[in-house]
Order: C-alpha cells, then sequence, then structure tokens
C-alpha cells in the first residue's frame, strides 16, 4: 500500500485532519473507505489521562487550532517535533519561546505564532480535563494503540458509537424496513471463524462488495450489467437472489437440502435469509448458516472466474469444507459439538 500511496504513512506524525487530504489523493474506493474509518476510529480516541495526552499529535490536530486553523510548521516536521510531549521542559513545563529556540536553535520561528500554539495546546488540555505532571510514559499514539491491539479492539472502539453505518441505513431504505442489525452482524461472527469468509459477509453488509454496479461508478468496468444473466445491472441483492440464474443455482442447493437434510423440511431460501443470514420467525443452525454463506463466496467466486454458479458443483466443495472444519474442530478439541451441528447434513457431505 505505502508503495503506491507513500503519504498514507503520515498518519504516524499527523493528526486527523490529515486524512481529509488523503481522501482527495486515493482514488481507489476501498482504501479511501479505510482513511474514512480511520478518521472516524481517531475522533473516539480522545485523550484520557496524561501518557495520552502527551503523545497526541500536534500538526493536522483538529483540537489544536490558531486562528481556527489547524497547525502545521514544516520546520517542525523536518526536525521530529510532532507530539505534543515534545513541548515539555524537564520540569514537565510547555517550553517557554526562549527555552524553544534555545534547544531548537536552527529552527526559525516567530514568538506569536510559537506562544499561539501554545496556547492553543493548553486549551484543548484543559477542554480534555487533564493536569500536567513531569511524570508520564512515553506512549504510542492512542489511535495506533488501538489498532496494533487488533481488530477486535478497533471494532469496540467503534462500536461505542450510537452512529448507525450508512449502508444500514441504505439497506433499511431498500426492504423499507429495519432489519434486526445487531442479529445480522452478531451472526455474522458467529457463524465461522474463517476470517475470510466474515470478511466477505461484512463487505455486503457494508455494501462494498464489487459488484459491477460498484466497478462501473468507480469507472473500472464500462458496464455494471451482471455476470451471469448479462441483462439486469449488478447489485449485490441481484448478484446474489434476484438474478435469474442464481434463483436456479438456489432451487437446486434447496432440493438437494431438502433430499438430504432432516432439518430442511421447509422452503428456506428467502432474500434476506441468503444476503443477511437472517428471516423472521425462522430458527436456522449453524451449518446452514456456514452453508449460506458458503454459497454467497461461491457465486461471488464463479462472477470473478467468470463461470456459472452450478449446485452440484457447489455440493461437492462442501464436502471438501466439512473435512477441513473436521480437522479443525479436532484441533480446537470440539469434536464433539461438531459431530452434533453436521449429524443432520451428513448425507449432503457424502453425497457424490
Ligand atoms: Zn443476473
Amino acid at each position: 500500500m505505502l508503495s503506491i500511496y507513500p503519504d498514507l504513512d503520515n498518519l504516524r506524525i499527523y493528526g486527523s485532519e490529515y486524512a481529509n487530504i488523503l481522501m482527495v489523493k486515493i482514488k481507489n474506493p476501498f482504501w479511501k473507505d479505510v482513511v474514512k474509518h480511520y478518521k472516524k476510529l481517531y475522533h473516539r480516541c480522545c485523550p484520557l489521562n496524561i501518557d495520552e495526552f502527551m503523545s497526541e499529535y500536534i500538526h493536522y490536530n483538529v483540537n489544536i487550532t490558531r486562528d481556527k486553523k489547524i497547525v502545521y510548521i514544516k520546520d517542525w516536521i523536518d526536525n521530529g517535533i510532532v507530539l505534543i510531549r515534545q513541548l515539555l521542559g524537564p520540569h514537565g513545563e510547555y517550553l517557554n519561546f526562549n527555552d524553544f529556540t534555545n534547544q531548537f536553535p536552527h529552527i526559525k520561528m516567530n514568538f506569536l505564532v510559537y506562544e499561539g500554539i501554545i496556547t492553543a495546546i493548553k486549551k484543548y488540555q484543559k477542554k480534555v480535563n487533564i493536569e500536567l505532571s513531569v511524570r508520564f510514559s512515553c506512549l504510542d499514539t492512542k489511535v495506533w494503540t488501538i489498532i496494533q491491539r487488533g481488530n477486535k479492539a478497533v471494532q469496540t472502539a467503534l462500536d461505542k458509537s450510537e452512529a448507525v453505518p450508512a449502508a444500514v441505513n441504505k439497506w433499511n431504505k431498500i426492504y423499507n424496513s429495519p432489519l434486526n442489525w445487531k442479529k445480522i452482524f452478531t451472526k455474522t461472527r458467529k457463524t465461522t471463524l474463517d476470517t475470510q469468509l466474515r470478511w466477505f459477509q461484512l463487505r455486503i453488509l457494508h455494501r462494498i462488495l464489487p459488484t459491477n454496479k460498484y466497478l462501473c461508478m468507480c469507472r473500472i468496468v464500462e458496464s455494471a450489467c451482471c455476470s451471469f444473466c448479462k441483462q439486469e445491472e449488478e447489485t449485490i441483492s441481484h448478484l446474489f437472489w434476484h438474478c435469474d440464474i442464481v434463483q436456479v443455482f438456489w432451487a437446486k442447493l434447496k432440493t438437494a437440502l431438502n433430499e438430504s437434510c432432516e432439518n430442511c423440511v421447509e422452503p428456506i431460501f428467502t432474500e434476506t435469509l441468503v444476503l443477511f443470514g437472517v428471516k423472521e420467525n425462522v430458527v436456522t443452525d449453524r451449518v446452514i448458516d456456514l452453508i449460506i454463506i458458503l454459497a454467497k463466496y461461491y457465486i461471488f467466486k464463479c462472477k470473478l472466474q467468470g463461470s456459472t454458479p452450478i449446485a452440484k458443483i457447489f455440493i461437492k466443495s462442501l464436502k471438501q469444507r466439512y473435512i477441513v472444519e473436521k480437522y479443525a474442530s479436532l484441533v480446537c478439541n470440539r469434536n464433539h459439538s461438531f459431530n452434533l451441528e453436521w449429524l443432520p447434513y451428513l448425507k449432503l457431505t457424502q453425497a457424490d
């Protein structure tokens, strides 16, 4: 990524407002989205103690402004002055102008500008209600500490917000009624530990899966037409449900399930069950949830490979998947519950 967008590296020395510059520069919609979410996460990272406050960035920090403008001083950056703690003296006090010029004699600095920045930092410090102290730990900046802790920490930090993801509003609008999103997102986590599958399902939920409609909007492909039927616009709902060719796939998969599994006597597949893994008044088990995600993943792979989704081929791949899952359950010492879960589907995993 850094070889394509070297400026991304600047997020390690600048505050969140730099993300705005990046979002203009970056053309790839996925990475643009990543930067957008970085900014969102950054704003959730309000400093709560002196250690975190001292690790805040000086430049491009929306909380440190002079005349309503963010701070950006190239000379400081070139000399590595990017964090608040670098403006402190040995006794835990902000350096005054003379101390600063003595410490950095080669940096040309105007008295008023310097005092203005220190005043802005003090104002921010007052706003977050943090007392100065001589002792503080030199931590990594809060946002990066969270990112380094991993996906779960990032998710927890983002989940604190009440904000509804834009995609959720869009889906609700399409279906004309709010879906049970808590259940939908929880199900995605619970269905599989496979990060590739989870990420795939999350891209569907967040409407960032590259369908032809999306790619056409980004000017990556010329036509928004469906890869299978070549007639309708390829949206997420069309690709995984409405397309005639995909409908045949689901119908055949349903027949195969009805014939081989005791659990699946009802006609099970519906649009919301296929797309989101939930259907009103219907309880599904973990295996069928997994089969649905795998089937979508298979459909998507067919789209990328330019082939047609065929239920028989998918069921064959399920057998392979069963072996992998079984092995994983052995390794995790949950073989017993695995056998129980898959019991109703054994015929399916053994069919020719
Ligand atoms: Zn189609």
